[in-house]
């Protein structure tokens, strides 16, 4: 029950529409786990954790007016709030389990709230995410989902590991989420089906979670990209204590992304929202990785080597520097 501000309306006091909306759209339809002790409808849940594992936890928000319109397809926001902590899980090698969702809704809109649960627990199906717990409150739109999973610790893929030599590899097609919001002259020469995969790329980030799983034991670092390649690369470089050397030809560009060439490499390095993993892979382990690769739903491309001077250059295939713009996104920047 929260305190009532003397001087503000007092919200809407808890009535028995909120526990019915919990019942109704969260407890009901959940992905059934035998690790689940105790499900939503409780103080706590009960969750038992794998012996001889660690549990990796993970908590992302999104709010409306920065991370989305408030206007947005609630189904994609359903989708993109569990996606982003999915896609951390994915960066540490982690196999999801659970997951908890606070809410914060301006009004109980039955339409909206059916949506949001369509697009999340869809995503929560495909990965046997169980819902077992979460919060309902009244005000300013914005979605907090927490996410745990397991990954022995010896093997979670952290970003302190990357060394001297490792190859740096990326997933996917970096830049496509940053390209659906670029300015319209940027995107003057897209077809419709270019827009459509775009979007998609935007409100749909497909967790790298296979990925994730296949690199333990093999990459040294990884990290997922939501600030843009060059900036979250910058993190496993600062944390491992180590520079990089990134070949801008070598980016891997989609169909959209190549249909934009003046800016595509600029766009590919800084663009966020991607959720595509960046990771480091010592040359005796890239064999391995290539062969895992081969049964991957997307592209793995090898763009870089990691130095021991500090710091991130890029070059063109003709040797010559490429300038970096200033980096990716920042909330308090
Ligand atoms: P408490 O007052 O003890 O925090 P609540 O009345 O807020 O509990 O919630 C009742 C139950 O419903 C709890 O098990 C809680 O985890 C669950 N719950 C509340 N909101 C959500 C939500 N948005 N999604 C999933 N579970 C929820
Ligand atoms: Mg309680």
């Amino acid at each position: 029950m929260p305190l009532k501000a003397s001087s503000q309306a007092a919200p809407p006091p808890r009535t028995d529409s909120e526990f019915t909306l919990i019942e109704r759209y969260f407890e009901s339809h959940i992905t059934q786990r035998r690790d689940v002790l105790l499900g939503i409808g409780d103080d706590c849940a009960l969750l038992q954790a794998p012996e001889n594992t660690s549990l990796a936890a993970t908590m992302d928000t999104l709010v409306a007016g920065v991370h989305f319109l408030a206007d947005a397809d609630p189904e994609g926001i359903g989708h993109k709030a569990l996606a982003v902590n999915l896609s951390d899980l994915a960066a540490m090698g982690a196999q999801p389990a659970w997951a908890s969702l606070a809410l914060t809704l301006p009004a109980a809109d039955e339409r909206w709230l059916a949506a949001f649960c369509r697009g999340f627990f869809a995503l929560a199906e495909d990965y046997q995410v169980a819902l077992v717990g979460g919060d309902m409150t009244h005000g300013p739109l914005c979605i907090s989902v927490q996410a745990q999973g397991f990954v022995p610790a010896t093997l979670a893929l952290r970003r302190t590991g990357a060394q001297f030599g490792d190859r740096i590899l990326v997933t996917g097609t970096p830049g496509d989420a940053g390209l659906a919001l670029a300015p319209r002259e940027t995107r003057r020469n897209l077809t419709a089906e270019h827009i459509a995969y775009l979007q998609a790329r935007l409100d749909k980030p497909l967790p790298r979670i296979q990925q994730g799983l296949d690199l333990r034991g093999l990459a040294t670092a990884a990290i997922d990209i939501s600030d843009g390649l060059a900036q979250d690369l910058g993190h496993i470089l600062e944390r491992s204590g180590v520079g990089a050397t990134l070949y801008v030809d070598r980016l891997p560009l989609s169909p959209a992304m190549a249909a934009c060439p003046e800016q595509a490499t600029a766009i590919a390095l800084t663009g966020g929202d991607d959720y595509e993993l960046c990771f480091t892979v010592p040359p005796r382990h890239l064999g391995s990785v290539q062969s895992l690769a081969a049964a991957w739903d997307c592209a793995c491309t090898e763009i870089g080597v990691i130095d021991a001077s500090p710091g991130l250059r890029c070059l063109r295939e003709d040797g010559t520097v490429y300038p970096l713009s200033p980096n990716g996104y920042d909330h308090f920047a």
